[in-house]
């Protein structure tokens, strides 16, 4: 890790916490611009794969090549693909089978991981 850290970002990023839903400003967020770790300033997604899936999290049907390695998470009882940034190990958030075209994904991630860097 290469920033300093709030508690909430700790929990989700080193220990696989999850934000509650609909309170990330990134929920909203239209502009055209890219994601970033905010463990390590890796870029992971871009505005053009953000979707609102009205899930209460930021959603993306794809992200960036070779960003994220993924793992399958059992915690709740529900077999669900939990991913993570493969740069500093982060959690970021599960993907799920629901996403729209082209790729049905949903990348499901907390928005307090990400840092928005919008395009001038
Ligand atoms: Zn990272």
């Amino acid at each position: 890790m290469v920033k300093d850290l709030t508690e909430d970002q700790k929990h989700i990023l080193l220990k696989e916490g999850t934000e509650p839903a609909g309170t990330s400003p990134l929920n909203h967020e239209q502009r055209i611009g890219d994601y970033y770790c905010i463990g390590c300033d890796t870029k992971l997604f871009e505005s053009k794969k953000k979707y609102d899936s009205g899930s209460g999290w930021p959603s993306f049907f794809e992200a960036l090549p070779n960003v994220f390695e993924t793992k399958i998470d059992n915690s709740t009882g529900l077999l669900r693909t939990e991913y993570h940034c493969k740069k500093c190990r982060g959690h970021h958030g599960h993907i799920f089978d629901d996403g729209p075209k082209p790729t049905g994904k949903r990348y499901c991630n907390n928005g307090t991981c990400l840092i928005f860097k919008p395009k001038i």
